[in-house]
C-alpha cells in the first residue's frame, strides 16, 4: 500500500492508496450503512425506506439520469401496500390513477370476457395504480431530495466488488476520472437492473429461460377509449398479433407493447412498426393518425437468481428476477422486494434482529418469484400470445368464468387479487426485539 492522503470531492471524503495492480485508487470512508447499487425505482424505494430510520445510504448509479424507455405502468396492491409505507403514495397517486377495467379481445376489437382491475373487497384497501416508471422514478427522487442521509451518486458505475465477514466493498468508476474509487459498507445491494453487475461479480447465473416471443413496448397518443370504447387495459389475443393496449396517464396516452418475431434486428423491428399498427389497431391508422413518444424493442424472460444473498451483498428487483410484463408484476415484486429487504436490514442495523433474517428474505422472495409471480404472468402471457382468439372462451376456464354477472366478476377480480397480494411477506415478524 502506498502512502495515503485525504482529499475531499463531492462532500465525500477520500483516502488515496494503490490497489494491487498499483494504480492509484481513492477509498472513500463515510458513515454509510448500506450502498445500493442502481437508482432505478427498486434501489431508490430501498434508500427511501432506510432513511425513514435515519441509515445513512449511498446510491450508486451508472447513468446520468432515469432510464426513460418504456417499461413498468401498472403496479399491483403489494406494490401499492410499499408505496404506503414508504411515504409516497400520495404523489404517486396524484402523478398517475387506478384504472378500472380489463378486457381480453379478438383481433377485430370485439370483447371476449372483461374484468374490473382491483379488488372489489373492501378488505383489500390498495387499489393498482397506474403511473411510467421515469414518472415513479421521479417521485422517488423528490422525496429523497429532503433527507440528509440519502446520496444519488449519478455517472458511478461498479466494475468490481470483494467483501469480508466485517464489510463489503465495490469499486467504481467515474466518467471523469481514469482511478477507481472504493465505497465499502456493511451491506451492499445490487438493485442494478437484469444485467446486474452485483449478481454476475458474485458469480450468480441467471437461471430460468428466455421466451420465444420477442416484444416492442411502445408509448402512443391514440383514442382507443374516446373513439373506439375501449376500456383501461385491454389485451388482444391472436398468435402472430397478439399485442397490450393500455392507457397510461390522465392525458391520453396509452402503452401498446406487441409481439414480434424473434430474432429480428432493433432496425427491423422498428421499420416495421408503422406497418404493425395499420394492421392491428382499431381503424387501421397511418402514421398521421397517432403519435408515437417512444419505441423500445425487448427479450422476454423469466430468470432468477439462485439466492438473493451471498454474505453481505444482497440482490432486489430486475437483479434477482425478471418475468415477462403481461401479469404487471416484474416491478411489483421489485416493489415488495423494496420493502421486505428494507425491513430485513433495518432489523440488523437496529439490532433487534439476527443476520438470518437476510436468509429468509432470500428465501421469502425466492417463494414469491417461483409461486404467483412466475405463474400469473406466465399464464396470461400464454392466453393472449400463445392461442387463437376464437378459441379462446372455449379453451380457457378463467376467461369462461368472467361476465357470467357482476357478482361472478368480483369473485374472480378477489381471487386473482389474493393470489398477487400473497406476494406481500411482513419482515418485522421475525423482528426478536420491538
Ligand atoms: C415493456 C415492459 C413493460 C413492463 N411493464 C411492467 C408493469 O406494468 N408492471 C410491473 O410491475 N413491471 C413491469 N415491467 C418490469 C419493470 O420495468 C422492471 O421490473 C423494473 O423497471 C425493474 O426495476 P429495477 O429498479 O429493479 O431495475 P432498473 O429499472 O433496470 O434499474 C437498474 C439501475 O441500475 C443501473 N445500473 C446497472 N448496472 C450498473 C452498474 N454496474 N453500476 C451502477 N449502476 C448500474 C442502471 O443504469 C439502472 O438505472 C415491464 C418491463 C418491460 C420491459
Amino acid at each position: 500500500m502506498g502512502e495515503t492522503f485525504k482529499i475531499y470531492i463531492d462532500n465525500l471524503d477520500f483516502i488515496q492508496s494503490e490497489d494491487r495492480h498499483g494504480l492509484q485508487d481513492s477509498e472513500v470512508t463515510d458513515n454509510t450503512k448500506v450502498i445500493i447499487v442502481g437508482a432505478g425505482p427498486v434501489g431508490l424505494l430501498v434508500a427511501t425506506l432506510l432513511s425513514e430510520h435515519n441509515v445513512a445510504v449511498t446510491v450508486l448509479e451508472r447513468g446520468d439520469a432515469a432510464d426513460n424507455r418504456p417499461r413498468a405502468t401498472h403496479y399491483g396492491s403489494p406494490a401499492v401496500k410499499e408505496l404506503v409505507r414508504a411515504g409516497v403514495w400520495h404523489d404517486v397517486l396524484s402523478a398517475g390513477f387506478c384504472p378500472s377495467v380489463v378486457t381480453w379481445r379478438k383481433p377485430n376489437g370485439d370483447k371476449i370476457a372483461s374484468m374490473p382491475m382491483s379488488s372489489t373487497e373492501k378488505d383489500y384497501p390498495y387499489p393498482m395504480v397506474v403511473l411510467p416508471v421515469g414518472d415513479l422514478v421521479t417521485v422517488l427522487l423528490e422525496h429523497l431530495s429532503t433527507r440528509t442521509n440519502v446520496r444519488v451518486l449519478y455517472g458511478h458505475t461498479v466494475e468490481g466488488l470483494g467483501q469480508t465477514d466485517e464489510s463489503a466493498w465495490v469499486k467504481v468508476r467515474t466518467k471523469d476520472d481514469h482511478h477507481p474509487k472504493t465505497f465499502t459498507a456493511p451491506w451492499i445491494v445490487g438493485a442494478d437492473g437484469s444485467s446486474s453487475a452485483i449478481r454476475k461479480l458474485n458469480n450468480l447465473p441467471f437461471e430460468g429461460k428466455t421466451w420465444d416471443r420477442q416484444i416492442v413496448a411502445t408509448n402512443v397518443y391514440f383514442p382507443f377509449d374516446e373513439r373506439y370504447g375501449w376500456t383501461d387495459s385491454n389485451f388482444i389475443i391472436d398468435r402472430e398479433n397478439w399485442y397490450m393496449a393500455a392507457k397510461i396517464s390522465k392525458n391520453g396516452l396509452w402503452r401498446v407493447t406487441y409481439g414480434e418475431q424473434s430474432g429480428l434486428s432493433d432496425e427491423v423491428l422498428l421499420s416495421r412498426q408503422p406497418e404493425k399498427f395499420r394492421h392491428m389497431l382499431p381503424g387501421n391508422p397511418d402514421p398521421s393518425k397517432y403519435t408515437l413518444t417512444s419505441i423500445s424493442p425487448y427479450q422476454v424472460h423469466q430468470r432468477r437468481a439462485p439466492t438473493f444473498r451471498n454474505k453481505r451483498f444482497l440482490l432486489a428487483g430486475d437483479a434477482a428476477h425478471v418475468c415477462n410484463p403481461f401479469g404487471g408484476l416484474g416491478l411489483t415484486g421489485g416493489i415488495v422486494d423494496a420493502g421486505n429487504l428494507a425491513d430485513a436490514l433495518l432489523g440488523v442495523l437496529l439490532g433487534v434482529a439476527n443476520q438470518a433474517i437476510l436468509d429468509k428474505y432470500s428465501e421469502e422472495r425466492i417463494k414469491a418469484f417461483d409461486g404467483p409471480i412466475d405463474f400469473i404472468s406466465s399464464t396470461n402471457f400464454c392466453r393472449i400470445a400463445y392461442q387463437d382468439a376464437e378459441t379462446a372462451l372455449q379453451n380457457d376456464e378463467f376467461l369462461q368464468r368472467l361476465d357470467v354477472d357482476d357478482k361472478a366478476n368480483s369473485e374472480v377480480a378477489n381471487e386473482l387479487h389474493e393470489s398477487v397480494f400473497a406476494i406481500q411477506h411482513d419482515f418485522t415478524q421475525y423482528y426478536t426485539k420491538t
